[in-house]
C-alpha cells in the first residue's frame, strides 16, 4: 500500500485514557490503518514503561474491536518514524486552546523537516476532552477512582502500581 491512507497517532500514553481511545476510534473510522506510536523516551520520567504503555493500548484497542489499528514503539524524530512506516499523516488530538500553541509549533516544525507529512487534528467528544494522563496519574496517586477516565486494563494497572481503587472488573 502507498501509505496515503495510513496515519500515525503519536504520544506518551502514560497511561492510555478514554480521551486517547476517542481519538483512536475516530482515526480508525477515517483512515485505512492507524499506527499508534508510543514515545519510548519522554522528557519526563514516565510512570509506566514503554512496554507497559504499549500493552495497555493493545488491550484497550482489542477490546474496542479496532482491527485496523496497531501499536508500535518509537524513539527519535517523529518524521523519521512516519517515513519508516510509510505514513503521510500524523494525527493529534486537540482538547482545548491550551493545546494549540504547542501543537501548532510541532506541526510546523515537522512540516519543515518532512513537507510530505501532514499533521491532522482530531477533536474528541466533549465528554472526554477534559481527560489528561497527567491528571489521571495524580488522581490515582491520591487514591481516587479513575475507572470512568481510563480503560479497565489501565485502571487495574494504576491500582497495582499506586494502590488506587480499580473500579472493579479486572
Ligand atoms: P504527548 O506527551 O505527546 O502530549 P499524550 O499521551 O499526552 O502525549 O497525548 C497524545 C495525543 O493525544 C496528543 O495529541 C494529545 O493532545 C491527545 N490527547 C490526550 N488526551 C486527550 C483527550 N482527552 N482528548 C483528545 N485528545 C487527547
Amino acid at each position: 500500500m502507498s501509505g496515503a491512507r495510513r496515519a500515525i497517532y503519536p504520544g506518551s500514553f502514560d497511561p492510555v485514557t478514554f480521551g486517547h481511545m476517542d481519538i483512536i476510534r475516530r482515526a480508525a473510522a477515517s483512515f485505512d490503518d492507524v499506527v499508534v506510536a508510543v514515545l519510548r523516551n519522554t522528557n519526563k520520567a514516565p510512570l509506566f514503561s514503554a512496554e507497559e504503555r504499549r500493552e495497555m493500548l493493545e488491550e484497550a484497542i482489542a477490546e474496542a474491536g479496532l482491527g485496523n489499528v496497531r501499536v508500535s514503539g518509537f524513539e527519535g524524530l517523529l518524521v523519521d518514524f512516519a517515513r519508516n512506516v510509510e505514513a503521510k499523516v500524523v494525527l493529534r488530538g486537540l482538547r482545548a486552546v491550551s493545546d494549540f500553541e504547542y501543537e501548532l509549533q510541532m506541526a510546523l516544525l515537522n512540516r519543515r523537516l518532512a513537507p510530505e507529512v501532514e499533521t491532522i487534528f482530531l477533536v474528541p467528544g466533549e465528554d472526554v476532552s477534559f481527560i489528561s494522563s497527567r491528571l489521571v496519574r495524580e488522581i490515582a496517586r491520591l487514591g481516587g477512582d479513575v475507572s470512568s477516565l481510563v480503560p479497565a486494563c489501565a485502571s487495574a494497572r494504576l491500582a497495582r502500581r499506586l494502590g488506587a481503587p480499580s473500579g472493579g472488573n479486572e
